[in-house]
């Protein structure tokens, strides 16, 4: 086994080191002492998440790559500290737990759940500078950076700190509610089809919640459910990795337990183990990726995601080189460990064809083979303007990407591993189409998204029912 940068002082690896890199998207605070002084305070308050929970995600998620599991990830394009609330949080959860139900109907495999939840903070954008109200104003760059209102866009350091308060509070409830039984199978869920006018579909659907709720009480009446986990989940948290000086500030050197390699992945990292090993965990959430603009191989973001233990994402879109691929998973993995990296696929309903099979071939041909997850973002290539200005993205585009990434990795004989996606629990109203038939003089009903448009749970959900039936043909 090849030494990790975290093993071997010679590769110069330090939580800091990205520093001395080219970097992109990199805020320019205008108090330095200020900043400090925020970082300071960061480094010294505990991890938000665990490094066993990261470790048993990492477990999970190998099985994943093996293609023995199914990984969905969801949530806000941006989280605002103002969704700290309970109601927002608590029906996050319950739409994650019901697509999850759907697609361990659909795939027959044990699903892994990740929300873009409690730190989804810090957003790259293409332009330093937007017109709003008809005047140039610095970007909204996320709430960890500055405020959406005009008068806040200036950064201000004392945000890092307030993400972390949110995060916190953020996963606490998650925990909390999830400890007192939010997500008890014997909770009646709402599954409420009534939008769905067109009756081949209405049909489909139906099917699959009619044996859902049929299972689920069955098993209750033969006692099955009383020894199961059908009263609890996992869920785990992600971000984007952006802002590195609040992911240096929450890394840590830890020792923690080495799982044996056979372990069951469900099992507790601690069992059947005596070995122990020290390594830099980000506290800052379990998953943490790497966006589509800042994966530049000698680039600050790839430097700092190098020196990690935590289990990584990177987009990956049109303008990924098929060369960088390979690089990429030689810098970030050397040593090759099966679902450390999930290649988050993003490149629009008309593009997919043409570039998806390019990278699975270099990857699937490599030293890399069955070792990354396969994930298929069908949000991010697919965001349109209209012409009355609102950012949205077609339910039609994104079910076209989706399918056309499930069909190609027939072809190619690899393994879609999991779906990553925008969306909320409220019924918004900001992406097209879906079976409730939202057209553009609908989106300004409910469009409250600060960033990009999310699929609402009807469309959510119907998505959802659409990945179901492609395993279950
Ligand atoms: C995102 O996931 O919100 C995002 C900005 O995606 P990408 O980096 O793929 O553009
Ligand atoms: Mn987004």
């Amino acid at each position: 086994m090849s030494p990790s940068a975290v093993e071997n002082p010679t590769t110069e690896w330090t939580p800091s080191s990205w520093r001395s890199k080219p970097i992109k998207q990199c805020p320019e605070y205008p108090d330095i002492n200020a900043l400090r002084k925020a970082t300071g305070e960061l480094s010294r308050l505990p991890p938000i998440v665990h490094p066993h929970e990261i470790n048993r995600l990492k477990q999970n998620l190998r099985d994943v790559a093996r293609g023995e599991a199914f990984l969905l990830q969801g949530g806000d394009c941006a989280e605002l500290f103002d969704y700290c609330r309970q109601d927002a949080i608590e029906s996050k959860i319950k739409l994650l737990l019901q697509m999850s139900l759907v697609l361990i109907w659909g795939a027959d495999k044990r699903v892994v759940r990740i929300g873009r939840m409690a730190g989804q903070y810090a957003k790259p954008r293409s332009s330093p500078t937007e017109i709003v109200e008809g005047k140039e104003v610095p970007s909204f760059r996320g709430d960890i950076l500055n405020g959406y209102h005009i008068e806040d866009r200036e950064l201000d350091p004392q945000r890092l700190v307030k993400a972390y308060n949110h995060s916190a509070a953020t996963l606490n409830y998650i925990r909390a509610a999830i400890a007192a039984g939010i997500a008890d199978l014997h909770r009646p869920l709402n599954w409420s089809l009534g939008h769905v006018k067109e009756p081949h579909l209405k049909a489909k659907y139906t099917e699959a919640v009619n044996f859902l709720q049929d299972m689920i009480h069955f098993m209750h009446t033969i006692g099955a459910d009383r020894n199961s986990k059908l009263d609890t989940i996992d869920l785990y948290t992600s971000h984007e990795g952006l802002l590195l000086e609040y992911e240096e500030s929450l890394t840590r050197l830890l020792e923690t337990p080495q799982p044996a390699l056979s372990e069951n992945a469900r099992g507790s990292a601690s069992n059947g183990t005596s070995e122990t090993r020290k390594q830099y965990y980000d506290t800052s959430a379990h998953f943490i990726w790497i966006g589509d603009r800042t994966r530049q191989i000698d680039g600050a973001h790839v430097e700092f995601f190098r020196g990690i233990a935590n289990p990584i994402g990177i987009k990956v879109g049109p303008t990924t080189p098929v060369s960088d691929l390979l690089e990429l998973l030689r810098t970030l993995n050397p040593d090759r460990e099966e679902g450390k990296i999930t290649l988050i696929t993003r490149y629009g309903a008309s593009k997919v064809r043409e570039l998806l099979p390019a990278h699975i071939r270099a990857v699937e041909g490599s030293e890399y083979k069955r070792c990354v997850i396969w994930q298929c973002d069908p949000m991010h290539g697919n965001t349109r303007s209209t012409g009355t200005g609102f950012k949205t993205r077609r339910f039609g585009d994104i079910f076209s990407e989706l399918q056309e990434t499930l069909q190609i990795h027939k072809e190619e004989g690899s393994y879609l591993g999991g779906v990553h996606l925008e969306l909320t629990g409220d019924a918004v109203t900001e992406c097209l189409g879906g079976s409730e038939g939202l057209d553009e003089d609908d989106l300004s009903t409910n469009y409250t998204s600060f960033c990009d448009p999310r699929l609402n749970e009807k469309q959510a959900l119907e998505l959802t029912f659409l990945i179901a039936d492609h395993y279950r043909k």
